[in-house]
């Protein structure tokens, strides 16, 4: 359990810490003048929004979806661009600065560009990412740049053909690959993250290549924890692939040091001894980070999760259809925002899983 992690009532509303001045002064206020940021009931400041903008997918990974896929939202139960790019006006006004574009496969929804471009002038939005699995990045990068995109994160679990085609069921390794030299065209285009789901069985004999990949590319490459979001709901403990072991792995050859991450980033940072490129690990199961979680989620169809493993929704698709004031939205959002988990479950007798898979929520 990494420090600071204590199951902490909630701030008690008054207290010096439930005081959103006081947060905001000690990390620097963001969001519009004399809105006050958005503080959960134990005192953590909401800086993350993850947009999912289609719960579809090109792909069928097997630690997410099976391989008929899944029913799919209809066209009119996703958020129009202009209702997304609503949303996210204001919570940025509330201090939200980071917003990261998911799916399923958010390339897959069509004019994606042009979402970009409208949420890049944002006033607030400081960071805006994407997560893709790179298919249809070779055709992308460039107009996403030109639009405003400035991080990517590229979903890749091997660099075997064989292997590649095993867990994802598709042969599409050779598109993956041409898709970030695409991207790495581009220098307004970094960090260039790759993210590989750690899974006992597989993955071990992944690492070296991968590890050997950020050494000799402008990629930092990340190892993922398998977390319980599988829509199979097979996960079981027993095949996570933990951090730690695969930093083991990887320093058995190459010697590691640790660098500093932002308090609330979801990855350890390491970089090669002889300085040859980054390294990360997040590590939700065997050490997790929820005590400094700032972040929040929207689903395609429009509701607000606090949490990757929430068992509850905040409907914010019909106050949108409703005609619901921006005030109106920013309460619902502070009100479900109060509600927040303090962290998941996913180690203790009991643990629930998530009232949606991975490709419904959106990473
Ligand atoms: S499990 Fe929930 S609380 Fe923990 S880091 Fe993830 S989103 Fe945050």
């Amino acid at each position: 359990m990494r420090s600071g992690q204590r199951d902490e009532p909630p701030a008690e509303p008054g207290s010096a810490r439930a005081q959103p001045g006081n947060v905001g002064k000690r990390r620097g206020l963001t969001g519009a003048p004399g809105v006050p940021p958005l503080i959960d009931g134990w005192g953590r400041e909401i800086k993350s929004l993850r947009v999912s903008v289609t719960d579809k997918c090109n792909f069928r990974c097997r630690y997410c979806m099976p391989a008929e896929g899944l029913e799919w939202l209809g066209r009119d139960e996703i958020l129009s661009f202009e209702e997304i790019a609503r949303l996210v006006r204001v919570m940025a006004a509330m201090g939200v600065s980071e917003v990261r574009l998911t799916g399923g496969e958010p390339l897959v929804r069509r004019q994606l560009p042009e979402l970009v471009r409208t949420l890049a002038p944002i006033h607030g939005v400081e960071d805006l990412s994407l997560t893709t699995n790179g298919v249809l990045l070779d055709r992308f990068a460039g107009p996403l740049v030109e639009a405003g995109l400035r991080r990517l994160n590229v979903s890749l679990d091997s660099l075997s053909h064989v292997r590649f085609a095993e867990i994802t069921r598709r042969d599409a390794l050779d598109r993956v690959l041409a898709g970030l030299e695409e991207a790495e065209r581009h220098p307004e285009l970094r960090p260039i993250k790759i993210n590989c789901v750690a899974m006992r069985g597989f993955t071990e004999t992944e690492v070296p290549a991968l590890a050997e990949l950020a050494r000799r590319k402008p990629y930092v490459v990340r190892f993922i924890e398998f977390m319980p979001l599988d829509a199979d709901e097979s996960w079981r403990g027993d095949e996570v692939l933990t951090g730690g072991e695969v930093r083991r792995i990887i320093e058995s050859r190459w010697p590691l040091e640790e660098i500093p991450a932002k308090p609330s980033s979801t990855a350890q940072r390491f970089r090669f001894v002889d300085g040859a490129g980054e390294i990360g690990f997040v590590n939700p199961v065997s050490e997790p980070f929820c005590s400094s979680c700032d972040r929040i989620r929207l689903t395609a169809d429009g509701q607000l999760r606090t949490c990757l493993f929430s068992r509850r929704e905040w409907d914010l698709k019909r106050p949108l259809k409703d005609g619901s004031s921006d005030s109106d939205l920013a309460d619902l959002i502070r009100f479900a925002v109060r509600h927040k988990e303090l962290k998941h479950r996913i180690n203790e007798p009991g643990f629930v899983r998530a009232s949606r898979s991975m490709s419904q929520i959106g990473g």
